[in-house]
């Protein structure tokens, strides 16, 4: 039986966007490599993304972009690298640079980009309002939307440093609520996390569906894709095309 539904909310992390940063890495390590290079930072390509990818799971303090990445998790690797401080304060800005234009080229290019674009623009055509809710920076949210030509088919567009509560609060979803000036059961959430997405979503009384990610492949401290959630969703999907499916 389809989901009815006049609202329907998205996650970013892992539901709009798929966590490109380890691959990023792979791809462009040796490039990453020849920056340090030009400030004398001798290190391999396997050390460095080693430190990099520990620092991205061990720096998290409220709304951080991880897709983005930010100048706190750059410095971590560095430390975990011995950077002298002195040199890691340029280093790090132009580590940072390079990857940020890696992550634009990504979104503008990857496939699903457009396979998002279609689902959502479909949903809209069927008279959905449309919004989105992701526990992260407003510049990392709007950057990815606008990158991905979406923006303007968002009602709402919020993010837990522009409200200033993250998920599970509740408080993100009587925002939500508000909004949309409807009943929570007319409104579906979409997202990946069972604890942040699902369960709170449902224990409101919103309509959730999830959005399965490979766990093993993307599994990092602040996502919960284990099903120990206390509430189950109302759909599960594989791709973001298959949304239509499933949505009324
Ligand atoms: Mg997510």
């Amino acid at each position: 039986m389809k989901i009815q539904a006049k609202a329907i909310i998205f996650d970013q992390g892992n539901t709009l966007i798929i966590d490109p940063f380890s691959g990023i890495l792979e791809l462009h390590k040796h490039e990453f490599r020849g920056l340090c290079a030009k400030y004398g930072v001798e290190v391999s390509e396997k050390e460095l993304t080693d430190q990099w990818i520990k620092a991205n799971r061990e720096v998290d303090f409220p709304y951080l972009s991880h897709f983005m990445q930010e100048e706190p998790i750059v410095q971590r690797a560095l430390a975990g690298l011995k950077v002298a401080e002195e040199t890691a304060a340029q280093l790090g800005l132009e580590l940072l640079k390079e990857y940020r234009a890696c992550y634009q080229a990504f979104i503008r290019t990857d496939p699903r980009s457009a396979e998002v674009r279609e689902t959502l623009g479909e949903l809209k055509k069927r008279g959905k309002r449309l919004g989105v809710f992701s526990n992260d920076r407003v510049l990392g949210l709007g950057m990815a939307l606008n990158l991905m030509a979406i923006r303007p088919l968002f009602e709402y567009v919020e993010t837990s440093e522009s409200t200033g509560f993250e998920k599970p609060d509740p408080r993100v979803f009587e925002h939500i609520i508000a909004h949309f000036g409807l009943a929570p059961e007319e409104i579906v959430y979409v997202g990946d996390d069972q604890i942040r997405d699902i369960d709170a979503a449902k224990k409101h009384g919103l309509k959730a569906v999830w959005y399965k990610v490979d766990s093993r492949r993307y599994s990092e401290p602040w996502r919960d894709y284990e099903i120990r959630g206390q509430c189950r969703a109302d759909a599960g999907v594989n791709s973001f095309s298959e949304l239509l499916a499933v949505l009324e």
